[in-house]
């Protein structure tokens, strides 16, 4: 269909990839129409290969689809119950997985193109938008991912600042802070100093002997590692997010005069001996369930990560919430340039959307596309939405990327990276289960489980009620 570009309803949405198809079908369901640009096939970006809407670039799973007791399959239930395009694709396409959800990667994107192709509220434009919109596009979702066309970043840095559009990620491992063994780890920061919004003990530490740390850096450096893919290999990093084994190349002990130093800093149960080297975590979640290891972006492979993290003393028994990384992304500071609605600060008739606000994987972006979707719609009928429960899995990811991160205060790689959705990022349960249903006591792992499956519980019934109220009123206004 051809939309009419005079409407001052219209939304155009920029970028039709995971995020983009998702909001343009969100935007179209709700009755507004859309202009849905994408410049493939015209431009392709490096890792794009057809002129598919929706393509997926690598694996074809969209993970774990199990609700109860996962954070990404609880997010498939939850777009699920908020009509998604992409879950339906998915869903329609689905190849066998165990308990994972894959799908034919070609049958889904040709599903999710049809969809909106055939939409009459929805015109899809085969064109690259090389600079910021026009002015009169009053009403516009930015959704161009990791890849995003040069010309178009260049502008988004112009309006932002340089520091604020980062062109890769450097990411650390995050632990849950529940995962942590205190009996050995204690809170402290370098010289007791009270930063900005600190204590002084804002800081989880983790001492080394000297063979522990001799053992570690030999092991960093033995570490199976991922390659770069070409075009990112002309990515340079800067030095203040080198890889950590890339820094244990550079000498024995370098990392104990980096992010392993450990200077100012006294184990309140040996006081009289100095450890060889720490290793800090710094608090990443407003919620404090979410410790981050400083300095640690790695390219070693997820399962050495593991393997060798876990020898450093306090964290043996360490559940990791995400795993260290560096790749080519184009992703936002987000937290500090985007409000509540996704709406650039600076700028609010722009909104963002998918991996370029944070979030990481196809779900969460397309998820971030719903969400907007949904907030450009309510724009376009001058009515307001509220925003999903926080104790939901939609409401918790875009709690992080607009607000529940914490700021780091040291110089050097910027804090906020990108983040896949999981349990950590979820406001903790009132009363945690203590019990089984048969009255007996929940041990050891069952207790996680338990806690699992109550959040996700809580997390499926505090969306519905949100729909009965928010969505269905919305819609009928
Ligand atoms: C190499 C690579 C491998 C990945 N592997 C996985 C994986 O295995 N699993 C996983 O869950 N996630 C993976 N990801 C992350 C994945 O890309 C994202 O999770 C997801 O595709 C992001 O969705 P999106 O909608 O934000 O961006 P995309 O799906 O990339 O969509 C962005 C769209 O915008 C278009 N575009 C860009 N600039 C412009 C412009 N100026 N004008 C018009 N159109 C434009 C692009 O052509 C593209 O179609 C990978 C990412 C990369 C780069």
């Amino acid at each position: 269909m051809t939309a009419n570009t005079s409407s001052a309803e219209l939304v155009h949405i920029i970028g039709a990839g995971l995020a983009g198809s998702e909001a343009a079908w969100q935007v179209a369901r709700s009755g507004i129409p859309v202009v849905l640009h994408e410049m493939r096939p015209g431009k392709m970006t490096e890792a794009h290969r057809t002129d598919g809407l929706a393509e997926l670039v690598c694996s074809n799973s969209f993970r774990s689809d199990d609700a109860a007791n996962n954070a990404v399959g609880l997010l498939h239930a939850e777009m699920r119950r908020l009509d998604s395009l992409i879950m339906r694709a998915a869903d329609a396409n689905q190849v066998p997985a165990g308990g994972a959800l894959a799908v034919d990667r070609d049958g889904f994107s040709d599903a999710v193109t049809r969809a909106l192709d055939g939409h009459p509220l929805i015109e899809i434009r085969r064109a690259e938008i090389e600079g910021l919109p026009p002015e009169h596009w009053r009403n516009v979702i930015v959704a161009t991912g990791p890849l995003t066309s040069l010309a178009l970043a260049d502008a988004i840095r112009e309006l932002t600042d340089e520091s604020a559009l980062a062109f890769f990620d450097a990411i650390a491992p995050i632990v849950h802070r529940d995962s942590i063994d205190m009996s050995v780890a204690w809170f402290q920061s370098r010289y007791d100093k009270v930063g900005p919004g600190g204590t002084g003990a804002d800081y989880i530490n983790c001492p080394l002997t000297k063979e522990q740390y001799e053992a570690f850096v030999g092991a960093l450096m033995a570490g199976e590692k991922t390659d770069f893919k070409e075009w990112e290999t002309n990515t340079p990093y800067f030095d203040g997010c080198l890889p950590i084994e890339v820094m244990a190349e550079r000498g024995q002990e370098t990392l104990r005069h980096g992010p392993m130093k450990p200077v100012g800093l006294t184990n309140p149960r040996d006081p009289t001996v100095k450890a060889y080297a720490i290793v800090q975590l710094r608090q990443d979640n407003k919620l404090g369930t979410l410790y981050n290891m400083v300095g640690f972006q790695t390219k070693l492979k997820h399962g050495a990560q593991q393997r060798i993290f876990r020898t450093i003393p306090g964290l043996e028994k360490a559940e990791f919430a995400r795993l260290g990384g560096l790749h080519r992304n184009t992703f936002l500071n987000s937290p500090k340039l985007l409000d509540a609605q996704l709406r650039l600060r600076a700028q609010p008739r722009l909104r963002f959307a998918g991996q370029m606000t944070g979030c990481e994987g196809y779900v969460e972006s397309a998820s971030i596309g719903l969400i907007a979707g949904l907030y450009a719609a309510a724009n376009a009928r001058s009515t307001s939405l509220a925003p999903p429960p926080a104790t939901t899995a939609i409401g918790s990811l875009l709690g992080h990327i607009t607000g529940g991160h914490i700021e780091t205060i040291e110089p050097g790689g910027r804090s906020f990276q990108p983040m896949n959705v999981n349990f950590g990022l979820f406001p903790p349960l009132a009363s945690p289960p203590t019990r089984k249903p048969d009255g007996t006591r929940l041990r050891g792992n069952e207790k996680t489980v338990a806690r699992k499956q109550a959040i996700s519980a809580r997390a499926l019934a505090d969306l519905d009620r949100w729909i009965a109220e928010s969505l269905n009123i919305a819609a009928a206004a």
